[in-house]
Formats: C-alpha cells, structure tokens, sequence
C-alpha cells in the first residue's frame, strides 16, 4: 500500500466507465399506490395507511400524477413511452419495507431509450437514458445508539412516513467517462426535474438520490470491466470525488495483479474514501413477478400529447437562449443556472433591467449573499425589485455603495428597494444647495488639501471627495461633490 497518487501515465493507460442510477422523490402530494400525504416532517408514522403499511387485504391504486411525472420526464429526456407498462414486485426483506417486497418496474419500464447532453471544461458529450421506471419509496430505520448506525444500535425504530412516496428512477448508459462528467450529468438532470417541477430534488435531504457504477478498462477496449456500485452520494461534491477515488482505487488494484469484484460500496465522506458494503446481489434475487393488484399502465396517446406541448423550455435551451438574446457568457450563465437564479434575470429584464448589468449583480452580491446564508436565492429576490433597484442607481436615488446595502436588505425580507429607502433616509443626496454647503464646510476643515487643489495638484480633490462622504455618511452624489468642489477651488 502506498499513499502516493499513482502518476499520470498509468491514469491514461485506462478508460473509466460510468453509469449512473439516479432516484428522484415526485413531489405528488400523495403516496404512489394510496392516499397519504407525502408532506416531509410529520411525527413517525402519522403519515400511513393500510396500503402503504402492507396490510392483508388492501389494494393499491397508481397515482395518476406520479404516471404523468414520469411521463413528462421520459418527453424530456427524449425516451419512448411506453404504450403499456407494467409494475412488478422486486421481493426482499427489510424492515423499512412493510411488504417485504418494492412495488417497482422491471422488464417494461414507462421510458425507455432517451439521451442527455452534458458539458464539461473539456467538451460536450451524449450520455444515453436506459430507462426511466416508476417504483415507491422505503420507510426509514433509526438505529437508536452511540453510533447512530446499525452497527453498536442498543435498538433500531421504523418511520413509514416514507414509505410508499412515489419515486423515478433514472438509469443512464455506461457512456460517462470521468468524475467530472458524472456530477454535470446528475447536475443537467436536476435542472430538468426542477424545470419540470415534478421534485424539489435536493440531494443534500434525500429527494435526488445517486448511485455511481464505475468500472475501468485499458483504453481502447471496447469491453466493459466489471463495476463497483458506489451509493451515499448526497452532494455533487461527493459524487465527484467518489467516482475519482473508486478510479483511482481499481487503477491500483489492476496494476497491482489483483481483481476488481462486483460489489455495492459505501463513500465514506469524511474518510474521503469507498468501502465494502455488501457483494451485489444478482437480479435472480429479486424473484421479480408482475404484481396482479395492479392493472397495466396505458397512458392514452392523446394525454402524453397533451403532456408533451406543456412541457417547459429545457435548460439547455434557456442557457443557449440567455446566451444569444442577452449577449451573457457561457461562465454567466452557469453561474446564474447553478444559483437558480435564471428566472429572477428574465424577470429583471422584463421589468426594464439592462442584462449584462442585472447579472453582474446576481452573479456577484446575491449569490455571495446566498452563499454566506445558505440561502435560496430566488426566494428572496424578485427580478422586479433588481430592476427598481438598478433603476434606483440609474436615477442618481442610491450609489452602488449604499445600493448594496439596499439590495441585503431586500434579500433579507426588509421590503422591495423603495421602502427600504425611505425607511432607511437612504436616499443619495443629489440636492445641489445642501451639498454645496457641507463642501464649503469640507474646504474650510481641510485647507491644507484645498491649497495643493488651488495649486493645481488635481488628485488632491479625492481626500475633499471623501471629507464629503464622509460627512454624509456616504449619501452625497459622488459626482456632483466632485463638481461643486471643483467649482469652489477655481473660484477662490
Ligand atoms: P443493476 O440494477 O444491477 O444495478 P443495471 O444493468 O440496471 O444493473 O445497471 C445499472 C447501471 O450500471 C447502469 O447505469 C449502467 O449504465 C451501469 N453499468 C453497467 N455496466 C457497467 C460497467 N461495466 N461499468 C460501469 N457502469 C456500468
Ligand atoms: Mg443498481
Ligand atoms: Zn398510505
């Protein structure tokens, strides 16, 4: 074992291969097969029912938005849907799964057979969709202990809040090929979910979930190596580094003599590392069979028509549109899509915002305001209010010093940029005769650097300009104090 990074040229001597299988929680506001609410938070097990608590007897029944989620995201991705589809049970004891088998999909899913285009630093690649399929949702265990894990729990407890929420699952082809490609993959198809609006997909609390299967072959071979399945990637940050650990760990291994087995692994964040969690179990298993309480699903052709031409611009088609129409860069445009903040610019300019100008301050004080707070942005700004704020500054009202502070306390809830201008006194001070008269008691506190402005020492006039804000608490016009100033030393 050595812990020096092997050197690049081993790196390049292999390919990775990636396929990724993504979860995404609908945010329906029912359960997938009965009629409970799929509200986050309520106390343990107050969110259940007969079916979702897989008593004898009961009957689950598809919920026909969850079928139009899936659809909408298979007309997106460019998938076939299907024209019949099935649910199947996929058998197996947990005690998070009150059934002992997941209602899920198998041979037939609702998608099949669609595409995603992601780019990187490095270029532009096609990742195919396998398929998209509908399946529910486990419950949660609360390995009640020290370690908070199953292993050293005095005692575990079963939340079936969860249970039966709706879920997508999204499986790609084996056509990514770095860490990097994976996170842009998983973060293209996050901006469509949310375009969508069929999940509020935050990785971070579980409702976009990932698994990354990585293999390596020597490059170009055209046969797969076999693949390890890493799960517990909840930031795009850990899918990253998970997948460059787990090629780096299968390079080595190769190169030492050994063997890479199929087995499922867990990414140990704060390790920083990937480890053993069980041998992966095969398909057989499952004992998958068509679940008989449920009929087949056969969407009529003129509702996914109907879904298709209520379908949203797509992201990629918004980046390119905010590239062409307002003249923003490709670096912009990421930045502002990536803040979630696309819709509050367009919001901005239609308001009467210059483009360039309302990103600049997006891109810059709202996402660092964002930042700091762990806040949502396009929460707490409308495009509206940039706009009245920019007009603010444009009108000579606010300098962009105090529209700064303006701008905090509109994101921080204080009301749209007038009222916390008249709440605040902010207003730049613009009137000519008031200012004149804190100039004139600006020369006389300053002589010295009056006299070096008289004798015609230009630059002088800053540490005057200054006196001004100063005395104004940073509300004079800067330019016409410089002007009134000017005016006075040349007189004398
Ligand atoms: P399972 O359901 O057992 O995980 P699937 O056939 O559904 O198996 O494949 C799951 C994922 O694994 C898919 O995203 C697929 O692209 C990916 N995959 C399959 N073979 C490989 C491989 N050799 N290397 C990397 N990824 C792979
Ligand atoms: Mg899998
Ligand atoms: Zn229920």
């Amino acid at each position: 074992m050595t812990d020096t990074p092997r050197a690049a040229p081993a790196e390049e001597a292999w390919e990775a291969v990636i396929g990724l299988e993504v979860h995404v929680e609908l945010a329906t506001a029912t359960k997938m097969f009965c009629g409970c609410s799929t509200d986050f938070g309520g106390a343990p097990n107050t969110r259940t029912c007969p079916v979702c608590l897989g008593q004898p007897g009961t009957l689950p029944v598809t919920n026909r938005g969850a079928v139009e989620s899936a659809i909408r995201l298979g007309l997106a991705l460019g998938c076939d849907i299907a024209p019949s589809s099935q649910f199947h049970r996929k058998n197996y004891f947990y005690p998070d799964m009150p059934k002992n088998y997941q209602i899920s999909q198998y041979d037939v899913p609702i998608c099949r057979g669609g595409a995603l285009e992601v780019s990187t630093d490095t270029g532009t690649t096609t990742v195919g969709i396998t398929r998209v399929h509908m399946e529910e949702d486990t419950g949660k265990s609360l390995h009640i202990g020290a370690t908070g894990r199953l292993h050293g729990a005095e005692y575990s407890l079963v939340d079936y809040n969860r249970a039966g929420i709706p879920l997508l699952e999204i499986v790609s082809e084996p056509d990514i090929r770095s860490a990097e490609e994976a996170a842009a993959y998983v973060a293209e198809l996050r901006a469509i979910v949310l375009a969508l609006g069929i999940s509020d997909a935050k990785l971070e609390e579980g409702s976009m979930r990932c698994d990354a299967n990585v293999s390596i072959r020597p490059r170009g071979s055209g046969a797969y190596g076999t693949r390890a399945e890493v799960k517990n990637l909840n930031s795009l940050r850990s899918l990253r580094r998970a997948v460059a650990y787990e090629i780096e760990r299968q390079v080595t291994h190769l190169e030492d003599g050994g063997e890479v087995v199929q087995e499922t692994r867990h990414w140990d964040e704060d390790g920083g590392r990937t480890y053993t969690l069980r041998t992966k179990e095969t398909t057989e298993d499952y004992r998958y069979f068509p679940d008989p309480d449920l009929v087949p699903i056969e969407p009529d052709p003129a509702w996914i028509e109907e879904i298709r031409a209520s379908l949203p611009e797509l992201p990629a088609v918004t980046r390119a549109r905010l590239m062409e129409v307002h003249g923003l860069s490709r670096e912009q445009v990421a930045v502002l899509a990536g803040a979630g903040l696309v819709a509050v610019l367009e919001e901005a300019v239609e308001a009467g915002a210059e483009a360039g100008e309302a990103t600049n301050w997006l891109t810059n004080e709202v996402v660092a305001w964002a930042g700091e707070r762990d806040a949502d942005p396009a929460r707490a700004l409308a495009g509206v209010h940039l706009a009245e704020l920019l007009a603010l500054v444009a009108d000579g009202t606010l300098s962009k010093k105090l529209a700064r502070e303006v701008l905090t306390d509109v994101l921080e809830g204080g009301g749209t940029p007038r009222e916390v201008v008249a709440e605040r006194g902010l207003e730049q001070l613009s009137d000519e005769a008031e200012l004149a008269a804190v100039c004139d008691q600006v020369i006389a506190d300053n002589a010295e650097a009056a006299e070096e402005v008289r004798q015609g020492n230009a630059k002088a006039i800053g540490a005057l300009v200054g006196g001004v804000m100063r005395a104004t608490q940073g509300k004079a016009n800067p330019q016409l104090a410089n002007k009134l100033l000017r005016e006075r030393l040349a007189a004398e």
